[in-house]
């Protein structure tokens, strides 16, 4: 049995299952993380990612398989696929002309009104770019964001692990290729390039640093963004068209300087995959999670999840009572120097 589920080691800590050990491959995704490298490059493709050869494919692989045994996630999963083979509206030959400041407003309504909760957008940089992929077209990235509810998530962290959580999270990444689906041709009808994600799977872009730039939140501890008011309960979506537009503003409101405080995700990691203090990665020092650690607990619960859910910032209604606690601290700060 140990040949595939984790087993705890005497001291409490988990042991990932020897078939995990098997499938490792020989170089740490650390490594090719670009952990502790202080050049300046693009992110290698790592995990989630199906169009370019990964060095971690076959732990890849058994997580997809494990995931078919879920089966309410399998038909949230069959639905993104169904989509996903959807072709884009035909691109309108006369395109209409608006202003960068009317294509931001109204492109940011039509999102919202069609299931988004967020959205920012910046000029697609090199920074956000993959390696192994071709450079996509369009100029300008609207980032989306996707609340989750974070009662369904909470289960996850009572039991380490739960199917129906896992089944919420790609009900959001569907929600999100649908939005983003239908933002792209709302483009092209209107004769601008436009195309956009479509599923949980990783691509030619590293949207994380994009949505830093772009105002959806701060980078916590547990690697994944906080936001004002959702905390970490939400999912990333995108478009990219030619269309010119203008760039909403990095937002920073006291996630970063709470997390140097808080040790909540730290202690609730079964793994303990997450780094204390920021790491140098690829030239950046930021919050960082050790993936050689997370991802074999990550792949045995259907996609983990317990510091994104666990994460104070997550609570229902709590983001934005923390966001006027960490102004007042800041207040008092400066008021003291
Ligand atoms: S749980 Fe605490 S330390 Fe971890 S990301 Fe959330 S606020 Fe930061
Ligand atoms: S997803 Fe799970 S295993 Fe990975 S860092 Fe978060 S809590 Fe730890």
């Amino acid at each position: 049995m140990a040949l595939i589920f984790s087993k705890r080691r005497a001291d409490g800590s988990y042991r990932p299952p020897l078939l995990h050990r098997l499938l490792t491959p020989p170089v740490s995704g650390n490594v090719i993380n670009g952990l502790g490298d202080i050049r300046r490059r693009k992110a290698t493709p790592l995990y989630h990612h199906d169009q370019v050869e990964i060095a971690w494919r076959r732990v890849q692989a058994w997580f997809r398989l494990k995931s078919f045994l879920n089966l309410t996630a399998l038909k949230e999963g069959m639905q993104i696929g169904r989509l996903q083979k959807q072709p884009y509206a035909e691109l309108v030959a006369e395109a209409t002309d608006q202003t960068p400041a009317q294509w931001s407003e109204t492109a940011t309504e039509f999102a919202l009104a069609n299931g988004a909760d967020l959205v920012g957008i910046v000029p697609l940089s090199e920074e956000y770019l993959v390696e192994k992929y071709e450079q996509p077209r369009g100029r300008w990235l609207i980032v989306l964001g996707f609340a989750m509810q974070q009662p369904q998530l909470q289960p996850i962290v009572d039991k380490g692990s739960d199917n129906a959580a896992a089944t919420h999270v790609l009900s959001v990444y569907n929600q999100a290729s649908r939005t983003a689906f239908a933002l792209a041709n709302w483009f092209r009808q209107q004769g601008w390039y436009a195309s956009g994600s479509r599923g949980p799977a990783a691509g030619a872009l590293n949207l994380i640093p994009a949505a830093l730039d772009a105002g959806l939140g701060e980078l916590g501890k547990h690697g994944s963004l906080i936001n004002r008011r959702f905390g970490s309960s939400f999912r990333l979506g995108y478009v990219l068209t030619d269309a010119a537009m203008i760039a909403t503003e990095p937002d920073h409101f006291g996630a970063d300087e709470f997390c140097v405080g808080c040790q909540v995700c730290r202690r609730q990691c079964p793994p303990d995959a997450i780094f204390d203090t920021k790491q140098m990665v690829r030239g950046v020092e930021k919050w960082y999670v050790d993936f050689d650690k997370c991802i074999p607990y990550f792949n045995d619960t259907h996609g983990c999840g317990i510091c994104i859910a666990a994460c104070p910032w997550s609570a229902p209604g709590r983001a934005e009572k923390l966001v006027i606690k960490m102004a007042k601290r800041r207040a008092k700060k400066s008021s003291e120097s």
